[in-house]
């Protein structure tokens, strides 16, 4: 970064997986990055690998569906970090089943965490941004949000995600505030481990048959996600806003 003062940014659901992989990066890039998950303690070794390297982080343990820790997490945030003018809203999780077998609580979580918990976080984030005259806000949607079977929650709550982009980058932009979606395909996280583990497929063997039908002929790694991240939030993409980009090995698989 050339700017004058260092940037705050917060990533959720960093403990791991893609968010990890973008809470490093953005430290790599020169933010003081809150790294946010469930768990505090979860998050300590991504931060302990910031710190070590330079950079600046704290652990932060918040429930991205509730209000009140929301508001909490964000305020901590802004008192150990400084105002947090970036927002990776990356907390997910997938409860799949085919319509007929899934529960309402199955719905109402993956909403919750997707849509609720974006949803909070950047209407608590954006006063920080709004004041400071510039922000970036980026969501992670998925090829999901184009249809997949077994996931009427999580598809329908990852194309809410694009309109909500899209709708935050009407009301933002004058502000300086720019807001757009990474829309990921297949990438190694413990989330696709997990649904290799619940269709009984050794990951390996899940992983080969992903790549044989991604036109780039490999899956994705949580680093692809965090380069595409990094290039939302620099100075220079100031001009971008309101986009949803598929990282995903080909237009959209
Ligand atoms: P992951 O490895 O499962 O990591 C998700 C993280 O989010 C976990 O650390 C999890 O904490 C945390 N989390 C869950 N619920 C939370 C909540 N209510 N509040 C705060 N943190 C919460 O997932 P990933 O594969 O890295 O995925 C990251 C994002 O990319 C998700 O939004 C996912 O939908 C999206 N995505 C992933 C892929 C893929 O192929 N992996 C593809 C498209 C989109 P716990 O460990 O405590 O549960």
């Amino acid at each position: 970064m050339t700017q004058q003062a260092p940037r705050t940014a917060i990533v959720t659901g960093a403990a791991r997986g893609i968010g990890a992989a973008t809470a490093r990066r953005l430290a790599r890039d020169g933010f003081a990055v809150a790294v946010l998950d469930l768990n505090a303690d979860a998050c300590k070794p991504v931060v302990d690998e910031i710190t070590s390297a330079g950079g600046r982080a704290l652990a932060v343990g918040a429930d991205v569906s509730d209000e009140q820790a929301v508001a909490d997490a964000v305020a901590r945030v802004a008192d150990g970090l400084g105002a947090p003018t970036v927002l990776v809203n990356n907390a997910g999780i997938i409860r799949d089943n085919l319509l007929f077998k899934m529960s309402t609580d199955d719905w109402d979580a993956v909403m919750g965490v997707h849509l609720r918990g974006a949803f909070l976080m950047s209407r608590a984030a954006q006063t920080f941004m709004t004041e400071a005259g510039w922000g970036r806000i980026v969501n992670l949607s998925s090829t999901s949000a184009l249809g997949n079977r077994g996931q009427a929650n999580y598809s329908a709550a990852k194309a809410g995600l694009q309109g909500f982009t899209k709708t935050l980058a009407l009301e933002l932009g004058k502000f300086g505030v720019t807001v757009n979606a990474i829309a990921p395909g297949f990438i190694e996280t413990e989330m696709t481990a997990a649904t290799a583990a619940r269709l009984g497929v050794p990951f390996e063997d899940f992983k080969l048959a992903a790549a044989s039908q991604i036109p780039v002929r490999r899956t994705g790694r949580p680093e692809d996600i965090a380069h595409t991240v990094s290039f939302f939030v620099s100075e220079d993409a100031g001009f971008v806003s309101g986009q949803v980009i598929y990282v995903a090995g080909g237009p959209r698989t």
